[in-house]
């Protein structure tokens, strides 16, 4: 089975990426958000991402901006969902938002589609009970920026079917990804460190131990990574991190993964990080 036409719910930090990838890999986008406003700005940020990589890419010169936006349409409007083959989710990071659109997807999508969700902690077990397809919900998480990145971190709900992993497989296959299947929980495996680190890293903020810039040099300088924990904080938006926190703490009931008030304060503020302008550091 070749996945040809794709639904992408929710046009934000992810959606935007997962909607470019598709179409640069020659699928038929529908990337549905409930903002025109978001969507314009989709659009817009699209075309710059291409133009951009255009810079650096030595091959497929005939890939334009319009090439590639030619193959996505730009929705508010469910409805246009109705002949996709496989939809990726990516609404935020809030239970009270995704549990709506399931049942939507569940009345428009053709019954043979896969839903994937790409959530930062949710689990899916819990996202698959919003449906009536469960054998046909999995997760792929995503890693951003999502045109950049090669692996994803797939996870298998209670109900997932082995013919769904097969299915969600060649659906990377054909983004150019590969995977790492895990069992599911909240947070995954990526996340349950992950958000935990960026938390930690936000009280050690807040206790004036070190500066941003130092939490995040001692990772680069000290233990090799690419980005330290608050500049990955600012790439993912904090308020997903707040979000993806929330969940951890409500899933194991487990006093390690309260949310940093300092954090809690910036969300509210406003600083959501990169997408917002500011957050750790200032963005133009
Ligand atoms: P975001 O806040 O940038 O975007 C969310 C988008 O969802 C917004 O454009 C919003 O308008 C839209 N939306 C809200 N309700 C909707 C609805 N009912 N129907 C359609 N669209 C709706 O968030 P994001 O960073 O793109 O994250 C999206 C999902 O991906 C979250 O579950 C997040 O945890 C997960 N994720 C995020 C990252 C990351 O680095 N940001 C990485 C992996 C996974």
């Amino acid at each position: 089975m070749n996945i040809q036409t794709v639904g992408v719910v929710g046009a934000g930090v992810m959606g935007i990426g997962v909607a470019q990838n598709l179409a640069q890999t020659g699928h038929q986008v529908i990337l549905v958000d409930i903002s025109e406003n978001t969507l314009d700005k989709a659009k817009h940020e699209i075309r710059n991402n291409i133009r951009f990589q255009g810079f650096f890419k030595k091959t497929d010169k005939t890939e334009t901006p319009d090439s590639i936006l030619d193959k996505i349409e730009f929705s508010t409007n469910y409805k246009m969902l109705e002949n996709s083959d496989f939809v990726v989710e990516n609404v935020t990071e809030k239970w009270d938002i995704k549990k709506e659109v399931y049942p939507l997807l569940d009345s428009i999508c053709p019954a043979n589609c896969v839903f994937a969700a790409n959530t930062s902690a949710i689990p899916i077990t819990q996202i698959a009970s919003a449906t009536k397809r469960a054998d046909k919900v999995v997760g792929i998480h995503f890693m951003n920026p999502v045109p950049m990145k090669p692996m994803v971190e797939m996870i298998r709900g209670y109900h997932t079917s082995d013919i769904t992993i097969e299915i969600a497989k060649k659906m990377l296959d054909q983004m150019g990804k590969e995977c790492i299947i895990v069992n599911d929980s909240p947070g995954f495996v990526s996340n349950r460190v992950l958000m935990l680190t960026i938390n930690e890293a936000v009280f050690l903020l807040q206790d004036q131990v070190s500066t941003a810039e130092d939490i995040d040099k001692i990772f680069k300088s000290c233990f090799g990574h690419k980005m330290g924990p608050l500049e990955t904080a600012d790439l993912i938006g904090l308020d997903t991190i707040l979000f993806s926190i929330e969940v951890l703490y409500e899933s194991f009931n487990d006093s390690k993964y309260r949310p940093c008030p300092l954090l809690k304060k910036m969300v509210n503020a406003g600083l959501h990080g990169r997408k917002s302008g500011k957050g750790f550091y200032a963005y133009q």
